[in-house]
């Protein structure tokens, strides 16, 4: 079965002002050239440090951003070539859920007219009483009661607004969500049960998602495969298991040793492999393999080609040392 979604050498560059001195501008390459599918029902985890360009590919894919180059197919159709006034349709069927629950909910607005507002966008209601029912309907899916519909956001805690930003997502009933690390701004002991009402859901209503997360520990569970990131490419992409039993890239490898073992014992012999200096800016990213300045294995082929994005069998590297 053809995927769901299909994102072709996608590139999202920012013009941004050269300096205090400078005329000239120069250019962010968030994301630059990265492809990948998602089947219908799967979860990718799409993985990396902060500034990796993992949120902005997320927005470039549901179009919030327009890309630089590249494709994006949504179930056979090319977003991108869709005029603008022609996304309304698919803007139902693609929805987001953001990472900060206190700044993407309205602190004017009732929680009850946040989760009506997209039924009242795509004209889901046929009457107010089938509005309400609906939003009632919605605040119950996720764990909240239909006393809750009058309340503000800030009457309620992270977890919570996290809930009432999950029941604005699924009102319009969408096949695709791009969840936009929805767990990272909410306390450890929340964080579980959120992700458990997110997979509930997809099991429910067979929904697929792109799960953005800064840290390989966050998808571990909640992916059926991984994409790592790092200064807008991706590097490695394999399926969950797989990823961590046998990590090619060293990148992966390092994020992979960070996390610490449950098991006392095993966790005693962890090696774990150093990270040295800071991602170098995506305005001016290194000639080559852009991990290089950062890795311990570089070559000299390393500082004179990008590395190709090589297929070891369902688990693709960008990496020389792998053939
Ligand atoms: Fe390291 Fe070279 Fe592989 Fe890049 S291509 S990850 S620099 S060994």
């Amino acid at each position: 079965m053809a995927p769901l979604i299909e994102v072709r050498n996608l590139k999202k560059y920012f013009a941004i002002d050269g300096g205090l001195f400078s005329r000239t501008r120069a250019l962010l390459k968030a994301v630059d050239d990265i492809s990948f599918t998602i089947d219908r029902g799967e979860t990718l985890g799409l993985v990396g440090e902060s500034g990796c360009g993992k949120t902005t590919a997320g927005r470039t894919i549901c179009r919030l951003y327009e890309p630089t180059a590249g494709s994006v197919t949504f179930d056979g159709v090319p977003i991108y070539s869709l005029p603008p006034s022609e996304m309304l349709p698919l803007r139902r069927r693609i929805q987001m859920i953001f990472q900060d629950p206190y700044a993407s909910l309205n602190p004017r607005m009732t929680v009850g007219d946040i989760v009506g507002e997209p039924i009242d966008i795509h004209g889901l209601a046929q009457s107010k009483q089938e509005r309400l029912e609906m939003v009632h309907e919605l605040l119950h899916t996720v764990g909240l009661s239909p006393e809750h519909a009058t309340r503000f956001p800030h009457e309620f805690s992270g977890g919570q607004r996290q809930r009432i930003g999950v029941a604005r997502a699924l009102a319009v009933e969408p096949e695709f969500i791009i969840c936009d690390e929805p767990i990272s701004a909410l306390d450890v002991s929340i964080q579980a049960q959120v992700i458990n009402m997110l997979e509930e859901l997809q099991e429910k209503r067979k929904l697929t998602y792109l799960f953005i997360a800064h840290d390989l520990a966050m998808v571990k569970h909640t992916s059926h495969r991984i994409a790592v990131m790092y200064l807008g490419k991706i590097v490695e992409l394999a399926g969950s298991a797989e990823l961590y039993k046998n990590p090619q890239h060293p990148y992966t490898q390092a994020l992979l040793s960070a996390i610490p073992i449950p098991d006392p014992d095993v966790e005693a012999e962890r090696q774990r492999i150093i990270l040295e200096g800071d991602v170098p800016s995506p305005i001016d990213p290194p000639i080559g393999c852009r991990f290089r300045t950062r890795c311990k294995m570089a070559k000299k082929i390393c500082s004179e080609q990008d590395p190709e994005f090589v297929n070891l069998g369902d688990h693709y590297v960008a990496c020389h040392l792998v053939k």
